[in-house]
């Protein structure tokens, strides 16, 4: 049956009636524990955030270094604003690129110790079109089980063949590459570099032996990495001494460098070849300039500042150490990502809740975010911290542990 152009038939259907299936998949959220609604927030993303009026210790962030309230860092991002307008007006290879998205690329890549970087709008954007111009339905991505969501897309919207190995499991890695000697055109293996849910590494040495020994490439994803880990906080390579011609290197700016962006660090021909095939890298328009100029300001901070890197390392020891004393049972590590597994997500939230009526936020983390089962408590520790606010924050964990059950 066709309509006569230009006339919409009246129709005597409720909206309820249409967008029924999903009403009842939003109630279902509901009584699973798993509905989500976002917590407003009325100040600065901050070691102390603004809910309802009232002040809350955050320790639910990825702004490790604090550096989204840092005044130098805002100071830079406004003047970018003030000399340079608020957008970039197209994409990179139309108009939109400026000299400041040519100088934050060189300052990574000299970071990274890379030949070449690429910036995209986001972390998730750069994974994806990495990924995808990468490889294809020829080619095989070796995935660890705990990937991000951005790498799991990318992955499955590229249709290489996906061979999962369990989480941190360089054995599992081998088994998989062994089984298949001659499995395609390309092999790549992908990983976060620092989990994001559970705060422990990629092992990544191992990784690269395989990469060698099977002809493999290697994307890391140091989303939770670059300026946290390693010497110069340049991340999971950095941390581990260890490099590669093999590995390409995966960042975001919108975790410890306090504002938003991602980008790819690595040889210059591979940055050549994304700048021409990474689609939300040509078909996105480039980032602001505040935007841009936050990241360039941030990442200096990151190479001259290297004392708020040990403070963060030494503010996550105390927390992790007062968690314990606590009878938390809460992993080792190296990053500022301290889990504590809750199980189930009606007893993770219930936790979180109480945590907020003693003035401390820690959020639940659920699936789809986590596998099911494994829902938790992500507390995170900041450089800006103070000792007191620590000591805070677990007088109220000790509190919670009494009262919820
Ligand atoms: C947050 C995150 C991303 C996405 O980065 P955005 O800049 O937030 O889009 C990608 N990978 C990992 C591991 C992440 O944790």
């Amino acid at each position: 049956m066709t309509l006569p152009r230009g006339e919409v038939r009246a129709t005597t259907l409720a909206t309820g009636e249409v967008f029924g299936e999903l009403t009842e998949e939003l109630q279902a959220l509901k009584a699973a524990d798993l509905y989500r609604a976002p917590r407003v927030f009325e100040g600065r993303a901050d070691r102390v955030v603004i809910k309802d009026g009232r002040e809350l210790l955050c320790f639910a962030s990825n702004n490790y270094l604090g550096l989204t309230a840092d005044e130098a860092v805002i100071r830079a991002a406004s003047e970018a604003a003030l000399r340079y307008g608020t957008g970039s007006g197209a994409s990179r290879l139309v108009s939109g690129t400026m000299e400041l998205h040519v100088r934050l690329e060189e300052d990574l890549a000299s970071f990274k110790k890379t030949e070449a970087v690429l910036l995209f709008g986001s972390g998730f954007a750069a994974n994806l079109g990495t990924i995808t111009a990468l490889v294809g339905p020829e080619d095989v991505i070796y995935t660890d089980r705990l990937n991000h969501a951005s790498i799991i897309d990318g992955s499955r919207l590229s249709k290489a063949r996906l061979e999962v190995y369990a989480h941190a499991d360089a054995d599992d890695l081998e088994s998989k590459l062994a089984r298949n000697k001659n499995p395609g055109r390309r092999r790549l293996i992908v990983t976060d570099g620092v989990f994001s849910m559970d705060g422990d590494l990629a092992p990544l040495p191992r990784i690269l032996d395989l990469a060698e020994a099977y002809d493999a490439w290697v994307l890391v994803d140091d989303a939770h990495a670059s300026g946290v880990i390693g010497p110069r906080g340049a991340g999971t390579a950095d941390y581990y001494g260890v490099d590669s011609p093999r590995l390409i290197r995966l960042g975001t700016l919108s975790k410890a460098f306090g504002g938003e962006g991602g980008f790819v660090a690595g040889p210059a021909d591979l940055v050549d070849y994304l700048r021409h095939k990474a689609r939300p890298f040509v078909f996105s328009t480039a980032p602001s300039p505040a935007t841009v100029a936050t990241a360039l300001k941030a990442l200096e901070i990151v190479k001259t500042e290297p004392h708020r890197r040990e403070r963060l390392r030494s503010n996550a020891e105390r927390l992790r150490e007062g968690l314990r004393s606590l009878g938390y049972s809460v992993p080792g590590g190296p990053t500022p990502i301290l889990p504590i597994m809750i199980g189930e997500p009606g007893r993770a939230v219930a936790l979180s809740k109480a945590l907020e009526e003693w003035g401390v936020l820690a959020p639940a983390i659920r699936p789809p975010t986590v596998p099911n089962g494994t829902s938790r408590l992500r507390v995170t520790a900041m450089a800006t911290h103070t000792d007191s606010d620590i000591d805070r924050a677990l007088r109220a964990f000790r509190e919670v542990r009494r009262s919820t059950p």
